[in-house]
């Protein structure tokens, strides 16, 4: 049996996870940890029933509590706050983290998880930009691991085993192309919330469905695929391939293209990161390539600016990487509580990380305090109107 603790349980890879498992044999889950969604978590709880839950609203794990011995489960240890969640990723039973908590919140748990030298099934994204070097030194120090459930860094990493690092001489990130793929600028400029969060082919969360909108999620996927493979932003490129067929692809030094292929399904990569290094029964159809047209484009980098900005903050280094994820973090919940329209999201990031002089990311909180500067900058361009006047 490998026990498995999973972070942010009740989001849309936990969901997918927990289907996963459900699956397959060989899994015991023994953690579950998620922010505020007591009664999502009950269900799994009730279900799974794992030695420990974990709830980082103290109020949503009173209620938790309570509703678990209703329901006949006791003995279930409850803890609360992000000390509850860094407990759960250290967990000494565990022989593999499931860390699916999106945004910066994330990375005191991954931390945890890394410290504890687990391996790690990674399907965060902004924690890992935030603190790429803290995280792969940590990393390295304890001999944890990260598995990425990214379907796209899944598939490097797959393409990758048996390979040698130093023969890689590219990576090519593929995109979906999200929901907007065909606008012009100006049809963008007047997009609502409920047209950006209909992606036309992965169902995800919220705050990642959007920047798969903006391609700022390509951008976050430029860096940590940076981190993830140790390759410079040079030998990092992306194509549009609307089929979501090839989940990427690597080069290596003598011309040879691996890719990874697959029909769009996340409970694949969740599955790969489950069972690795082996490999789990079939969670999904097989593709087949009969009668399929496979297509890539070059992005427009006129309609998605957002893209340039990894490049562009990846390449600044240092907490350029981390002020501009949580700058988009800010911007994200503004177009979608509707106090700035779509293609205002570039605008207010261009301007922050325009002005923003990176300093060395050495620890925790000097990424704790870069990532509030990140979040209020946006807030301070908003509020002077400075976010309008691109179309
Ligand atoms: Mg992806």
């Amino acid at each position: 049996m490998r026990k498995v603790v999973i972070l942010g349980a009740t989001g849309s890879i936990g969901r997918q996870c927990l289907e996963v498992i459900q699956d397959q044999s060989g899994f015991s889950v023994i953690g579950l940890a998620a922010d505020s969604s007591w009664e999502e978590l009950l269900d799994a709880a009730v279900r799974h029933r794992p030695s420990f839950v974990a709830m980082v609203n103290a109020q949503a794990s009173g209620r938790l509590a309570q509703a678990l011995s209703e329901r006949g489960c006791p003995g279930i240890q409850i803890f609360h706050g992000q000390e509850g969640v860094c407990k759960l990723a250290a967990l000494e039973e565990a022989d593999i983290v499931v860390h699916a908590i999106p945004g910066f919140e994330g990375l005191r748990s991954l931390l945890a998880a890394l410290e504890a030298g687990k391996t790690v099934a990674f399907a965060g994204k902004e924690a890992l930009v935030s603190a790429g070097d803290l995280v792969t030194r940590t990393g390295e120090r304890t001999g944890a691991k990260i598995v990425p459930v990214d379907s796209e860094h899944n598939a490097i990493f797959q393409c990758l085993a048996g390979e040698d690092r130093e023969d890689i001489s590219g990576i090519i990130l593929t995109a979906s192309g999200g929901p907007f793929w065909e606008l012009s600028i100006e049809e963008m400029a007047t997009v609502g919330p409920a047209e950006a969060l209909r992606h036309p082919t992965w169902r995800m969360g919220p705050k990642i469905t959007v920047d798969s909108a903006t391609f700022f999620n390509k951008a976050l996927e430029v860096i940590e695929a940076h981190y993830l493979f140790g390759v410079g932003y040079d030998r990092i490129s992306v194509l549009v391939h609307r089929e979501a067929i090839v989940h990427s692809m690597v080069v290596f030094k003598d011309g040879s293209i691996k890719a990874l292929m697959s029909y769009p399904d996340m409970r694949l990569p969740i599955s790969y990161a489950l069972n690795y290094p082996e490999r789990g029964q079939a969670v999904t159809s097989q593709l087949d390539l009969k009668g399929k047209t496979l297509t890539f484009t070059q992005p427009d980098p006129e309609r998605f600016p957002c893209l340039d900005l990894g490049f562009r903050a990846g390449r600044m280094g240092g907490t350029a990487p981390c002020f501009i994820s949580a700058a988009d973090e800010e911007a994200v919940k503004l177009f979608l509580s509707g106090v700035i329209p779509f293609t205002a999201i570039y605008r207010v990031l261009d301007l922050a990380l325009s002005g923003y002089e990176p300093v060395e990311a050495s620890s925790l909180e000097v990424l704790e305090k870069e990532a509030h500067r990140g979040k209020l900058r946006v807030r301070e361009i908003v509020d002077k109107g400075l976010a309008f006047s691109w179309v």
